[in-house]
């Protein structure tokens, strides 16, 4: 039992520091000691003063860099004239963010949350909700593939492929099966009349960075087709440019029935959204679904100028040309380090970076040697390294980084023979 603090002045005040997370946070995270206090672009500066180049961008959330100054300008602008209202109201901002991502994709409606796994949460109920009322009961199963990630409420955990997820917060919601990914033959054997809904994210992001293939896509769209299951697409890490396209979706020519949205759509503002048609929108009746902060003023305003820029077929031009920057700095590094890389795998702005069986689980271990050098990096797994940078990354900064990864990774192998 502790006693009580007062919440004074000089509780309020009194230094913060990576120590205070053990002390006071779930400790559901284990955090770098790198402790970030400014950011700007893809420089981002720690409690100490230290520089690191961030090729993290959150977890492929700030995709136009710390602090964009639009994205400044207009927060601070909405900030000063609107906050919040209920669903009782809605608001400009929401209004002209729906028509936009209408405007630019498949879609007919939005329906707006605050992140990926709320996005999910409104699809798979959607799907369940449709199949209902459209075949009545017996068409409820959900179709989801190995490794895949949808966020952390029990239902996104539990159409997740990754049982440690889920472990020890059974029962968990029925009528739920996982399959293989980017293997045809296991959809077909799966997807029959009794299916709802086929989740699949284009690009596997936690999973290990892989992306589908397009006979992949097809064959799920096909299949979704002949037995009236719907296709969503889980564009939560793939989507808003990451790719080289506005949605990955674009990029391989097969749409989904819904699509689902978050992490870069606000460049760090909470915000997720869920995209379908008209005629799928409907199931979503006044009453049925709905949440309170879902489409703020504020985060929408963030939202529409994101999608504003990102949007813009010169803006995306460049994520492809840096695309194939990042890759071929990274075959640089498999060519030169083939005892530790296997391969480099991705799409756009999204890479993986394998590392060889003999190197397996060392991950981390690559990734925090890199981050002593002053670059930060994501991992997927005990095998991949993940690279994502903001989608303003600049061809010297790809450099740099490529820099930075070598002197790390010297680090690092020279400790692993020391050993
Ligand atoms: C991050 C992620 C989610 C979960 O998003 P949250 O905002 O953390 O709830 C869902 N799906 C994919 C593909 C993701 O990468």
């Amino acid at each position: 039992m502790t006693v009580t603090e007062k919440i004074d002045t000089e509780l309020l005040n009194a230094p913060v520091s990576r120590k205070t997370f053990d002390e006071v946070l779930v400790p559901t995270y284990a955090p770098s000691n790198v402790l970030p206090v400014r950011g700007s672009g893809l420089d981002v500066w720690d409690q100490e003063g230290k520089h690191y180049l961030d090729f993290t961008a959150g977890i492929a959330v700030t995709a136009l860099g710390h602090a964009h100054p639009v994205l400044v300008e207009a927060l601070t602008r909405q900030a000063n004239t609107l906050w919040h209202v209920s669903n009782g109201f809605t608001n400009e901002p929401v209004l002209r963010l729906a028509r936009a991502l209408t405007a630019a994709t498949f879609a007919d409606r939005a329906f707006f949350c605050n992140s990926g796994a709320e996005a999910n949460e409104a699809a798979f109920k959607l799907a369940r909700k449709y199949a209902h009322a459209k075949f009545g009961a017996g068409r409820s199963r959900i179709v989801s593939c190995i490794s895949s990630f949808h966020g952390r409420t029990l239902f996104t955990v539990s159409v997740g492929g990754q049982a440690k997820y889920t472990e020890g917060f059974e029962p968990l919601p029925p009528q739920i099966d996982h399959i293989p990914y980017n293997d045809v033959e296991a959809a077909r054997a799966a997807i029959g009349d009794d299916v709802c809904a086929v989740v699949v994210e284009p690009i596997q992001g936690e999973g290990g960075v892989i992306p589908a293939t397009r006979e992949y896509l097809q064959a799920l769209r096909q299949l979704c087709d002949q037995t009236g299951a719907l296709l969503i697409f889980d564009e939560v890490q793939s989507g808003m440019g990451r790719s080289g396209e506005l949605f990955a979706y674009m990029g391989y020519g097969v749409t989904p029935d819904i699509l689902t949205a978050a992490k870069a759509l606000g460049n760090g503002f909470p915000i997720g959204a869920m995209l379908t048609t008209e005629e799928l929108a409907k199931t979503l009746a006044v009453g049925s679904h709905g949440t309170t902060y879902g489409g703020n003023p504020l985060a929408a305003t963030v939202a529409l100028n994101v999608v504003n820029i990102i949007s813009q077929p010169a803006f995306l031009a460049r994520v492809k040309a840096a695309g194939v920057q990042l890759v071929a700095m990274l075959q640089g590094l498999v060519r030169d380090y083939p005892q530790l890389f296997a391969e480099v795998r991705g799409v756009g702005l999204l890479q993986g970076l394998v590392v060889t069986k003999q190197f397996s689980g060392r991950s981390k271990d690559v990734t925090r040697a890199i981050e002593a050098q002053g670059l930060l990096l994501l991992i997927a797994g005990g095998d991949v390294l993940r690279l994502a940078p903001a989608l303003i990354v600049s061809d010297a900064q790809i450099v740099e980084a490529g820099r930075l990864m070598r002197l790390g990774i010297d680090a690092f192998l020279a400790a692993s023979s020391g050993k």
